[in-house]
């Protein structure tokens, strides 16, 4: 199959968040199971310097908005096509692709990502002078969200695919940004871009693209329902026929206990009582008391609402009662981050606090706490229950979003089955992370129970090569083929 996979950034080259992660890992899994895969990015000024030297013009178009150039590279480390739309006025800027350097959006992002999808129409419709068609355009968020819309215009075009990897990212514009971009004025209603008065780029993935995904299948679920549509849960069940949910990998080089350069002892699933010795280190070396009986429980995350942070400091005055030692790894608002601290300054021998990005601290943490603590308000896939199952750091997590469909709680009849690999609850409450946090604490006392939920955690497929099968037999559905390459 020939695919056109388009994001508005992708790993090695770019990267703020998960979409750029999954840009730069599913597009090189698809073409490992023998597809035929281009991504198309907008040339950011820093992946024009990370590219140099080797890359190619491949193309000129005249847009309506402009004149653009078709670059050609590959993607780092990969033998994967990468087009760049090179639009100097657009994407020739230091830094975020997406703010300025205030942390404001840029005035113009609705004309760059407009422009990203004009080009992106024309490479789809072979009208750009690449001589390659794809058989589908697969678009993600709402940088892409013009895509579908402007595709849907054409008598004869290519299968797509629209992938949610937040909601809460929209891309909203005022309704004189319609005209100002010379969309068609019948896109403009409810029925097509219009969402409250203003223009919204991600409506035209979910009203106009073939198939929707998110990136968990239980997220897929609640974006339809008020609590977590932002909104759009309207849009969403009438289109709940054609929008599932395929789970995220993680890079399983990068995040194995077996050969993790960050840990001071490696492991894996038959010598998991080597993660002691990782556990006595990190004691040590967050100044806690050095010793296996409390439980260690990890926390590594951006501190912002979502991820419950608020809910963890109303627990930790009790939690730091009970025998128990947090390290917690992470930076966001202020008043969190503060808050942490001003607690943790309180009890220096039970909890640590370190404010900032530290990927070698985030390896260490999985590599030797007991519990990893997750209680997201929402989670549309989530990477570290993952990265925890896989390093034996039992996850206790809210079940919400990907967490509800990568950790399965320890009930009597889960761990009879032996496919429990860790703790959840629903309510986000005080009551509920103290009840969670209780029940993992007392199951450390049976070794036998605490290996077998480890064991099960790390036996699991979270790979790239996985997520890729699951798009893969997608794209073959919407194709109406049998054979998935
Ligand atoms: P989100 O994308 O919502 O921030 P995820 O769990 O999906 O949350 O992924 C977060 C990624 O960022 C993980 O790889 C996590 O380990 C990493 N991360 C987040 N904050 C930090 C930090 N302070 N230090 C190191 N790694 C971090």
């Amino acid at each position: 199959m020939k695919v056109l996979f388009v994001a508005s950034e992708a790993y090695p080259l770019i990267k703020t968040g998960g979409l750029g992660d999954v840009a730069g890992s599913l597009p090189p899994a698809l073409q490992d199971l023998g597809h035929d895969v281009r991504l198309l990015l907008p040339a950011y000024r820093d992946v024009l310097e990370r590219v140099r030297g080797r890359i190619q013009t491949r193309a000129r178009l005249g847009l309506q908005d402009g004149p653009v150039a078709v670059l050609e590279t590959t993607l780092p480390g990969t033998s994967l096509p990468v087009w760049l739309v090179d639009a100097p006025a657009w994407f020739d800027r230091p830094g975020n692709p997406y703010l300025d350097p205030q942390g404001r959006p840029w005035p113009d992002n609705a004309q760059r990502f407009a422009g990203l999808a004009r080009t992106a129409v024309a490479i789809a419709q072979d009208r750009a002078g690449l001589q390659w068609r794809p058989d589908l355009v697969h678009t993600n968020d709402w940088q892409t969200g013009l895509i579908p819309a402007l595709l849907s215009l054409e008598n004869d075009r290519p299968r797509q695919i629209f992938t949610i990897h937040n909601l809460a990212y929209q891309g909203l514009f005022p309704m004189e940004t319609f005209r100002e971009l010379g969309l068609p004025v019948f896109l403009q209603s409810m029925h097509g871009l219009e969402f409250h008065g203003q223009l919204s780029f991600i409506k035209g993935g979910l009203v106009f693209a073939d198939h929707i995904t998110t990136v968990s299948p239980t997220y897929a679920r609640e974006i339809q329902t008020p609590e977590y549509g932002c909104g759009l849960e309207g849009v969403l069940q009438a289109r709940s026929r054609d929008l599932s949910g395929i789970l995220n990998g993680i890079d399983t080089e990068t995040w194995n206990p077996a050969t993790d350069p960050h840990l001071p002892c490696r492991y894996d699933a038959h010598s998991l009582e080597r993660r002691g010795k990782n556990k006595g280190r990190l004691q040590r070396d967050c100044g806690l008391h050095v010793t296996d009986r409390p439980t260690l429980v990890g926390m590594v995350g951006r501190l912002v609402e979502q991820k419950g942070i608020d809910v963890v400091l109303e627990a930790l005055p009790r939690l730091l009662q009970w025998p128990l030692q947090f390290v917690i790894l992470g930076s966001g608002e202020h008043r969190y981050e503060a808050a942490l601290e001003a607690l943790a300054a309180r009890h220096r021998h039970r909890m640590a606090v370190h404010i900032g990005y530290d990927e070698g601290l985030a390896h260490r943490i999985e590599g030797a706490a007991d519990v990893f603590l997750m209680p997201s308000r929402f989670e549309p896939c989530g990477l570290n229950q993952m990265y925890s199952l896989r390093y034996g750091a039992v996850p206790v997590v809210r079940a919400t979003g990907g967490l509800a469909d990568t950790v399965v709680d320890a009930t009597p009849d889960h761990t009879i089955a032996g496919t429990a690999d860790g703790f959840t609850f629903t309510p986000l409450s005080v009551e509920a992370v103290l009840h969670a946090l209780d029940r993992a604490h007392c199951s450390r006392r049976s070794r036998s129970l605490w290996r077998g939920l480890q064991r099960t955690g790390m036996a699991q497929d979270f790979s790239w090569a996985r997520s890729a099968r699951e798009y893969s037999a997608l794209y073959a559905r919407l194709l109406g083929r049998s054979e998935a390459a």
